[in-house]
């Protein structure tokens, strides 16, 4: 989305080269204030138990029920660690143990950033919230790749399903496909 006006005054922005930049920048039109826009950082988790992977059914747009890992934007002043464990409450209710690092996946038509870790569950306590229609564990044959929410997500998972079997390592993947939802398809989170 476009910014059209200014944060801090209200009033409008036009799009300038600033001095000593290379990129159009928002700038207001009476404040002169510069609004930049970076990527956003969105840090989950993939959950493990017994053999069997943690999704959540999504309960809000975009992709509304399609299926994801636990996931979601940082919070200020958050770790990304800490904000995978948030987030994966608050769409699960699940605690976790064993936290690790799996990988960054760069989703370049969205400009996002997900930092992936990979967990079991603590005690096997998991339930829908207000962000989830269903959170259901499911063992690696039987995951609806049919019905995945986002590119990265499936590119996470299925990484994780192969190392389940040879052992978990870190990666860094790009990620370049469009999805109903992505910032080319008119709409992002921002
Ligand atoms: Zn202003």
């Amino acid at each position: 989305m476009k910014i059209k006006f200014c944060n801090y005054c209200g009033a409008k922005v036009e799009y300038k080269i600033p001095a000593s930049d290379d990129h159009k920048r928002a700038i207001c039109t009476q404040c002169k204030a510069i609004h930049y826009q970076n990527p956003k950082i969105i840090t989950g988790v993939i959950v493990e138990h017994e053999g069997q992977i943690l999704l959540a059914k999504r309960a809000i747009q975009p992709r509304y029920g399609t299926w994801t890992l636990p996931a979601g934007f940082m919070e200020l002043g958050e770790t990304v660690q800490a904000g995978a464990r948030r987030e994966c409450f608050e769409e699960t209710e699940a605690k976790l143990k064993n936290v690790e690092f799996f990988g960054i996946y760069n989703t370049i038509s969205n400009s996002q950033v997900y930092t992936i870790f990979r967990a079991q569950l603590d005690v096997k306590h998991f339930t829908a919230t207000a962000e989830s229609l269903d959170v259901k564990l499911y063992y690696p044959k039987d995951i609806p790749w049919d019905n995945i929410a986002f590119p990265c997500v499936e590119h996470a998972l299925k990484r994780f399903v192969k190392e389940m079997k040879t052992g978990f390592t870190i990666a860094l993947e790009d990620i370049h496909e469009d999805f109903e939802g992505s910032r080319k398809t008119g709409y992002f989170d921002n």
